[in-house]
């Protein structure tokens, strides 16, 4: 029986020489075979590294401070050093697929994780918790919340395999001016259904190939997002802002890469294909390892602020209404706040969007600019508005932090101003919160700090009580 043995092995090591005869040994870092590269040198772990890609390394590491090899290439570089060089950076390495879902291989929950994408709650309770980080914008919650419910039974009915009917892809197209809520919503939407979100920029996408990013790279986002898992990626939400600055150019003579390219290059995105990516890299290149993605069942968001389009928007409504009666209707729609609820898809065409990309977003829908009252229900209401978070601080130094009415007003009349929405608010409250935040923590004895609308005017100081007892 061991005499069988010992001749198994035997067999088992003369393939192994015959089998080393036949095959080249491949540098483990440049990847060219021995035939272009040279002799290699063998490291521990089965890796070969060419001369040139040897030397590279003794060099880069000669550069760093403190690493001097004083000419003796593995001079007191022991084992750990070899077995590191075998060692692929853990950003780069791909989670595995699951073939099947176990029971106990349960996604982790988060606490603000709500919601199971396989058994999505219905539209209106998905609402209800968006309320609770996002003020007003109803029509845009109840769109979304429709389009998300749908979006995620679809992946459930597609993951059981019933393909009987084919569900269209919910890719949404937002339209609001900056700071109205756009990406708090998506970023909410993605924190309740625990989904990894990718947030990229439209300006900076160019056509593969010129400087910029190319578009697929938005999906190596998503990946490192979902932590190199590709199962949680397939599922995941891709929020691109600024989606008008890649209209097609008006007048431009040559290659249009950043406008109608890229629109171009978003439509087997959109649509569902498998695109390769590099992990744990956002550009492709032969050191980086790739996996490939299918979009078919990621969400795609596109919001935008659209400047010009309300005026597309009211040149076609007043001429189709102006038979007859064009003097008094002309400057009708100037003054509706609510002109984008009334787009069309030919306004979208005429502001320089392509057919084929406005196809694969057949949910349009428009958020409204902040109001005052808006603006001050946004400092105060959410989860975690910005009152409660400095109310919170001071807390904690025992000290009650009291906002008057008309001060919040105030806040909310200085943002209006700076015409960017509640992406104003924020500067403003730290601006004046940086001295009670600095001065208050000082004296022991004080109990509650009001801020008044005088004192956010430069007018006054804010009221000061002491404890009780003080
Ligand atoms: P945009 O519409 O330009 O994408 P954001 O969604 O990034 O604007 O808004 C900027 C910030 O303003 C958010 O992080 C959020 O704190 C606040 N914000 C904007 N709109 C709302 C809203 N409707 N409700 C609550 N907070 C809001």
């Amino acid at each position: 029986m061991e005499e069988k043995d010992s001749k198994d092995i035997d067999k088992i090591n003369n393939d192994n020489e015959k089998d080393k005869d036949d095959r080249e040994d491949i540098c483990y870092i440049c990847r060219r075979s021995e035939r272009i590269a040279g002799k290699m040198m063998h490291i521990p772990n089965n890796i070969c590294i060419c001369n040139d890609c040897m030397q590279k390394t003794f060099d880069s590491m000669n550069s760093m401070s403190g690493f001097d090899m004083m000419g003796m290439p593995f001079m007191g570089m022991g084992s750990d050093f070899m077995e590191d060089m075998g060692n692929i950076p853990n950003r780069q390495k791909l989670k595995k697929k699951q073939a099947k879902p176990k029971e106990d291989n349960k996604e982790k929950k988060t606490d603000e994780e709500i919601f199971d994408i396989k058994n999505i709650p219905l539209p209106h309770i998905i609402k209800s918790k968006i309320d609770d980080y996002v003020i007003g914008q109803e029509h845009a919650k109840k769109v979304i919340s429709v389009a998300v419910y749908n979006h995620y039974k679809r992946v459930a009915a597609s993951m059981k395999g019933e393909d009987d009917i084919e569900i269209e892809k919910s890719n949404m197209l937002m339209l609001g001016p900056t700071g109205c809520g756009k990406t708090y919503i998506v970023k909410t939407l993605a924190k309740l259904l625990n989904v990894p979100l990718a947030i990229t920029d439209a300006t900076s996408l160019t056509e593969a190939g010129y400087i910029g990013d190319d578009i697929e790279s938005v999906v190596s986002k998503l990946l490192a997002a979902a932590d190199n898992d590709v199962d949680r990626a397939e599922r995941g939400i891709i929020y691109i802002d600024e989606i008008d600055k890649i209209a097609k150019k008006k007048n431009v003579n040559n290659r249009d890469v950043s406008g109608e390219s890229v629109q171009q290059g978003m439509l087997k995105l959109l649509e569902g294909a498998d695109i390769e990516v590099p992990v744990g890299a956002t550009s492709k290149n032969a050191m980086v390892p790739m996996t490939t993605i299918n979009t078919k069942n990621i969400l795609f968001i596109c919001g935008g602020a659209f400047p010009d389009l309300a005026k597309i928007i009211k040149n076609r409504l007043t001429k189709s209404s102006s038979i007859g009666f064009g003097a008094d209707l002309k400057d009708k729609f100037d003054k509706d706040e609510n002109i984008f609820d009334k787009v069309q898809t030919e306004d979208l065409r005429e502001f320089g969007m392509i057919p084929e990309f406005l196809g694969r977003l057949p949910i349009v829908f428009a958020l409204k600019g902040m109001t005052k009252d808006m603006l001050v229900s946004v400092l105060k209401e959410p989860k975690n508005a910005i009152l409660k978070q400095y109310q919170k601080l001071l807390e904690m130094d025992e000290v009650k932090l009291v906002f008057e009415d008309e001060a919040l007003e105030a806040i909310a009349e200085r943002a209006i101003k700076k015409d960017t929405g509640a992406r104003a608010l924020r500067a403003i409250i730290e601006e004046f919160m940086l001295d009670i935040m600095y001065e208050i923590p000082k004296d022991d004895n004080i109990g509650t700090v009001t801020i008044t609308k005088d004192y956010i005017d430069n007018k006054g100081i804010p009221k000061i009580e002491m404890r009780q007892g003080c």
